[in-house]
């Protein structure tokens, strides 16, 4: 397999950074990570949008151009043969000294693997997943938005191992409100009422490609869908509840701290957009 790394495609084994690299010492960059359904970057303008505005926030300036980024993601695609994938593009700020400061660090290192994932076994997809709500509480908007997809996934990660000790898949993750933001790594929905609510940027949340997509069907479908406040005990008051990433797609959610949701099986608003998701990558005209 090749990976892309500062211009050049090479080999899997010999794409390294450097260990004074400000990514490696304090997951200093941003990153992307991307589907490639039938040949066709998914959500590509949204993704490198994205990826560009984390990388302004947090004053690193990526050395290429929106689209030269968008064509090193086709050429490393082609290089291995993949029509279906997962992309990561990532973003460091470079190699530095062992200080924090980032404008010392020489210069942004770039690279792109290409490679397969999946998030999440089948019978998760059939028969809806357990989740718990973490007790680590979503980075704060005013500590670090998490808007920014930056390498720094600390807070998620201590949210995943709480999934990961309860023996469930996900966390969802509440902001310092104590309200529901998001997952560790997935935006979530809930449906009362035939109603499709999902929390909104305010709430702390990273503002999912695949949220975007899935808000943008249910109008589609004509549904009536609100990006509202979302309270722990919505979800108990919920009929149906399910996640959205670009590596889990749409997953329905049936179980949370143990409790069923609705009637415990994946509801019908969450298959009609399932339907209607797998639909959209199949017509392929994003
Ligand atoms: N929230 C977090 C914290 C994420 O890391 C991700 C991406 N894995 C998402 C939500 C979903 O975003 P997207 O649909 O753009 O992949």
């Amino acid at each position: 397999m090749k990976v892309w790394i500062n211009g050049k495609l090479v080999d899997k084994r010999s794409a390294k950074l450097s260990v004074w690299d400000h990514g490696t010492l304090y997951g200093d960059g941003v990153f992307e990570g991307i589907r490639v359904y039938n040949g066709k970057v998914f959500q590509a303008q949204a993704h490198i949008d994205r990826l560009y505005d984390s990388a302004k926030h947090i004053r690193l300036a990526i050395p290429y151009t929106k689209q030269e980024m968008t064509d090193c993601i086709y050429e490393t695609l082609r290089a291995n043969g993949q029509a279906d994938a997962y992309v990561r593009l990532v973003v460091t700020r470079g190699e530095g000294y062992l200080g924090l400061n980032p404008f010392l660090c020489l210069r942004p290192n770039v690279f792109i693997i290409t490679d397969q994932i999946k998030m999440y076994p089948q019978e998760m997809y059939d028969n809806g997943m357990a989740v718990i709500i973490a007790k680590t509480v979503r980075t704060s908007p005013q500590s670090l938005s998490p808007a920014v997809k930056s390498l720094n996934y600390l807070n998620n990660i201590m949210a995943k191992i709480e999934a990961i000790d309860a023996g469930v898949a996900e966390a969802i993750m509440l902001n310092e409100a104590g309200q529901i933001a998001e997952c560790t790594g997935d935006n979530i929905f809930i449906v009362r009422d035939g109603v499709v609510i999902t929390p909104p940027p305010e709430a702390g949340i990273l503002i999912g490609i695949t949220r975007g997509v899935v808000i943008k069907l249910a109008g589609k479908l004509g549904l009536t869908m609100k990006e509202q406040t979302v309270w722990p005990k919505d979800l108990y008051q919920a009929q149906e509840c399910f996640l959205t990433g670009t590596a889990a797609e749409v997953i329905a959610v049936t179980k949370i701290n143990d409790k069923p949701i609705g009637d415990g099986r994946v509801g019908g608003v969450t298959r009609k957009l399932l339907e209607a998701f797998r639909q959209y990558i199949r017509q392929g005209n994003w």
